[in-house]
């Protein structure tokens, strides 16, 4: 069987919970999936983006609605020669003022300094969206959950 991750990254993607905070989050998170194998918070120095792995269904504009896979792979590395400090762009398909952090993934994906993540939760059912707002309220912020397959 594949690994899997249950994982919530703040909205904004430079932001990051206290310490304190996150360790309530882990403690939450832990009791919403009491089987899984590890909880943990994890804090990065700079932006990094967390894609879902093998769920991974393709990315679009959220201006246009067009198809961002021609453009995105050469926005992505230019973005991150900038350590991604630099997520806003115009878009090449119909030059609206863009962020990579809100186009239209296919799976959940997500750029942040902060990840709080279960890691084979094993869960009979997803997770609701009261929990979800729950981990962000514990954490300060609101979250975007992201499921990964390995
Ligand atoms: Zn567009």
């Amino acid at each position: 069987m594949s690994d899997s991750i249950l994982r919530y990254v703040p909205k904004d993607p430079f932001w990051q919970p206290s310490s304190e905070n996150a360790e309530k989050a882990v403690a939450l998170l832990r009791a919403m999936a009491p089987k899984a194998e590890s909880v943990e918070a994890n804090f990065e120095d700079e932006v990094r983006f967390y894609d879902p792995g093998e769920s991974w269904s393709g990315v679009a504009c959220n201006a246009c609605g067009a198809d961002a896979w021609p453009w995105w792979n050469g926005a992505m590395e230019a973005s991150f020669a900038s350590g991604f400090t630099e997520l806003d762009l115009v878009a090449p398909c119909c030059g609206a003022h863009v962020s990579l952090n809100e186009l239209r993934y296919g799976w959940p994906a997500a750029f942040g300094r902060f990840a709080l993540e279960a890691l084979n939760p094993l869960l009979m059912e997803d997770t609701t969206e009261d929990q979800d707002r729950r981990i962000g309220d514990c954490l300060g912020k609101p979250v975007r959950k992201i499921w990964v397959r390995l």
